[in-house]
């Protein structure tokens, strides 16, 4: 059976970065269940892995158009280092938290200078390019219910 959409696939995936830098995998972990065609991976990767088949290796580098995207500019946010309540050592690269009005907020420390801090709130991958090595290891027909809620029931879905 052929990934397409309406179907759930089984996969297990290893994503690096340009240099080889290892980002994620699955290894070691649960692999990952998905529902495709409603937006659970990033589009690039979903594209890549329409129409491939139970038991492929696809390998695919996905660019940041097809994946998180750019960094934007108005994602970027410049503070006082006196912000960072008894925090003396923050540090270019940290990555910190924040409260914004929709909740907790991950963001990089991306430049220090003097007693401002710019802080990235953009996606961790944000302007990478991402190179996948993804093995299918089942693909089946989303039941009416899970099609329904657009997310998958069972072991490595939702319980709901
Ligand atoms: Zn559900």
């Amino acid at each position: 059976m052929k990934i397409g959409s309406e179907r759930v696939v089984t996969l297990d995936y290893t994503l690096k970065n340009s240099e080889g830098v290892l980002i994620d995998t699955s290894k070691g972990r649960e692999p990952l269940v998905y529902l495709h065609g409603v937006g659970s991976l990033i589009p690039g990767l979903e594209n890549e892995l329409s129409g491939k088949e139970k038991g492929a290796n696809v390998n695919a580098v996905i660019q940041p158009e097809d994946a998180y995207g750019k960094k934007r500019e108005d994602l970027f946010r410049t503070v006082s280092k006196a912000g960072f309540q008894g925090d003396e050592d923050v540090k270019e690269g940290m990555q910190v938290q924040l409260d914004t009005e929709h909740g907790p907020a991950y963001a990089m420390v991306s430049s220090i200078e003097g007693d401002e801090v710019t802080l990235d709130m953009n996606h961790p991958l944000a302007d990478m390019t991402l190179h996948f090595d993804v093995d299918i290891v089942d693909v089946r027909e989303a039941t009416k219910e899970e099609i329904e809620h657009g997310h998958v029931h069972g072991p490595g879905g939702h319980q709901h």
